[in-house]
């Protein structure tokens, strides 16, 4: 058995993730806002250190496996702070923990919506770490009436950080592969309220078009989760791999 460590815990893909792990016979930890191993709050530096602590407090100090999965979708500047600062401090402050780890895995959940147009200001300050800055784009976004673009343009520099983070001797180096997954249109608590929203499905499935088999549950999400930190992963790093019922092949067509 392996030991896993799950943010978003409560709710959505990672709920149905850590229950697919537990009944593997692992052990998962789980973080959330409330109700779970560890309450942490990763919108803020405090609840970042908060997640780190704990985590070190109840594994001894190792890990096997990280699954990012904590999120939120509002015209907000919270939406950048969690997406975007909360998931890379998770990934970085749990680091040493899965180093000391046996095949260490860890995945991070991005969207497709990280390939739709996006706010550069936000992505690029949330890139350079500057959180400041990320949050005064995504306030200037909002005045502009553009508050949607925080979340895309959240998903977007989270995928890049990956690409860029994935290759380096802190995670290839040290036999650590670091991917996201980039899912279609999931039904959680997430995407209930929109999609029961008359107008708003629509938008939403013309945006994310998913030719094969429409939205996804949670439960179908979770397999490539598990597979993508499990010891069976020994070559696929750096990855942001689609699990969209076709979205990315269609929007971007073959690539060229
Ligand atoms: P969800 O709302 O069901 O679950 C997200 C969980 O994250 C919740 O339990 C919530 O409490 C937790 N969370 C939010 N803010 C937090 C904070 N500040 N600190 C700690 N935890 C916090 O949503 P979901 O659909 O399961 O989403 C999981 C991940 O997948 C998110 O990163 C989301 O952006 C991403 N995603 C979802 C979809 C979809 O269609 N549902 C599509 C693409 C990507």
């Amino acid at each position: 058995p392996r030991t896993y460590l799950v943010t978003g815990a409560a709710s959505g893909i990672g709920e149905a993730t850590a229950a697919r792990l537990r009944a593997q016979g692992h052990t998962v930890l789980g973080a959330d806002l409330s109700g779970s191993d560890i309450d942490a709050d990763l919108s803020t530096p405090e609840g970042r250190a908060r997640l780190v602590d704990r985590a070190r407090e109840l594994t001894g100090g190792r890990l096997d496996a990280v699954i990012a999965s904590a999120g939120r979708q509002l015209f907000d500047p919270q939406t950048i702070q969690v997406n975007y600062f909360g998931a890379v401090a998770t990934l970085e402050g749990l680091r040493p923990l899965l180093a000391a780890g046996t095949d260490p895995r860890a995945v991070v959940i991005s969207s497709v919506t990280a390939i739709h147009p996006h706010d550069p200001a936000i992505a690029d300050a949330a890139l350079a770490g500057d959180e400041a800055a990320a949050t005064a784009a995504a306030e200037a976004a909002i005045q502009r009436g553009e508050g949607h673009a925080i979340y895309g343009s959240s998903k977007n520099a989270l995928a890049r950080w990956v690409r860029r983070t994935a290759p380096t001797a802190e995670w290839a180096g040290a036999g650590i592969p670091l991917n996201a997954i980039a899912p279609g249109t999931v039904l959680t608590p997430m995407t209930e309220p929109m999609l029961a929203t008359p107008g708003v499905r629509e938008i939403i499935d013309s945006a994310i078009p998913m030719p094969l088999n429409g939205h996804a549950a949670a439960d179908q999400v979770a397999p490539l989760l598990d597979f993508l930190t499990s010891p069976a992963n020994t070559h696929v790093t750096g990855q942001i791999v689609f699990v969209d019922g076709g979205a990315d092949a269609t929007l971007r067509g073959d690539g060229a």
